[in-house]
């Protein structure tokens, strides 16, 4: 595997790369318990690739996970370089963008995206509550912004669509609603009569047990685009930050390893729902995004592994394995056709397998070394 990765980071080619480039290494650092990034190992790699080049390579993620990614064994001496928080100490050192999209009208971009030079989009392939699937796009188009603006705006462009009639709805019938949810998707604010979904916890087309009891009253809906729309806030955000960078200074790493159906967020160990696949690597997102949705889309799908908890897994095969387990409205696909359609990049790419096993099968086993044989302590 180290092989692989080293040929893979020799193809992405790091001659733009420039002496004294300060090197933003975007990456989730986890949260919690939640270690299953990836491995310190491959940072540590990549650090070093980077600095053959004379630039300053420094990783970086929000303040939160940055303070404690200590207790996932990233540290400045286990990756090889500063671990800095994106925003700054207080989330709040910021770049602000407009946007003017639905109800949102401009992002506080975190300052670090804008000051660096060269940006490592580093990401753990893996489920998302709301876009059914989080990568490269998720990674900077959350993970590049100050908390205030990844959650209350990109969060609450979900909302857009109207998904509720206040005047059909009854104090009692909203009560019913929240309490049937088997997702605790609803909460309903009785003193203002408000009804409030959270679309990361609705597994929308797999459930839809709201409204069923909603039929009759006719109060409720569960509006693909309200999912949608975050996709394309997702897509904006990502080009936004893209455009910080030249061309030849942007590189994707994907990690299709340890697929979790959550977020790394969630600050918990979750199964895999695919066996590992191995990195996607190259300098069009667009193409190592769609390359690695259709990777996972075409492996095993270890249903069995799911948690209890995910209790509308559909069996519906033709849907992407993110769509299985958290609906079809969160199709992991879109956030991609957004961003070609914003002209980040294209869906057509050609994936060229380092090292298959074809080649493999014809090398030599790799020697064996034990500690007594070692020369260097
Ligand atoms: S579709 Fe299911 S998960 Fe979504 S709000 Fe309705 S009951 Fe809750």
């Amino acid at each position: 595997m180290g092989t692989k990765y080293d040929e893979i980071l020799n193809r992405l080619d790091f001659s733009t790369i420039k002496k004294k480039d300060k090197v933003a290494i975007k990456m989730h650092l986890g949260f919690k318990d939640g270690f299953q990034t990836f491995p310190v190992f491959f940072i540590r790699r990549l650090v070093q690739k980077v600095k053959e080049t004379g630039a300053f390579p420094f990783v970086t993620d929000n303040p939160t996970s940055v303070y404690n990614a200590v207790d996932r064994g990233y540290t400045a001496e286990t990756c090889g370089c500063p671990i800095i928080p994106i925003a700054g100490l207080k989330d709040n050192y910021k770049h602000r963008v407009e946007v003017n999209y639905k109800t949102v009208d401009f992002l506080d971009m975190a300052g670090v995206m804008k000051d660096s030079d060269v940006l490592i989009d580093v990401s753990h392939v893996k489920g998302h509550g709301t876009a059914g699937y989080g990568g490269a796009f998720k990674n900077i188009a959350l993970g590049g912004y100050c908390g205030t603006s990844r959650w209350r705006k990109i969060h609450g462009v979900e909302k857009s669509a109207p998904y509720w009639d206040s005047d059909k709805c009854t104090p009692e019938h909203a009560e019913k609603l929240v309490e049937l949810c088997p997702y605790g998707a609803m909460k309903y604010d009785s003193e203002k009569h408000h009804l409030d979904l959270g679309f990361g916890n609705c597994h929308n087309g797999n459930c839809l047990e709201c409204l069923k009891a909603d039929e009759g009253v006719g109060c409720l809906s569960i509006p693909p685009e309200g999912f949608a729309a975050f996709q394309e806030l997702m897509a904006i955000a990502s080009k936004k930050i893209l455009d910080c960078y030249n061309d030849d200074k942007k590189f994707f790493l994907n990690f299709i390893m340890d697929v979790t159906p959550h977020c790394d967020c969630l600050g918990m160990v979750q199964p895999q729902i695919v066996p590992d696949i191995g990195i996607v690597g190259g300098r069009d997102i667009v193409a190592v995004e769609k390359a690695s949705l259709d990777l996972v889309r075409d492996a095993r799908f270890l249903v069995d592994q799911l948690p209890p908890y995910l209790k509308h897994v559909s069996d519906d095969e033709s849907l992407h394995p993110f769509q299985r387990i958290w609906g079809p409205y969160k199709d992991p696909y879109l956030v991609n056709e957004y961003g070609e359609k914003l002209g980040l990049g294209s869906r057509k790419y050609e994936l060229v397998e380092i090292l298959p096993a074809s080649e493999t099968k014809d090398l030599k086993p790799g020697k064996h070394s034990f500690e007594d044989q070692a020369t260097f302590f």
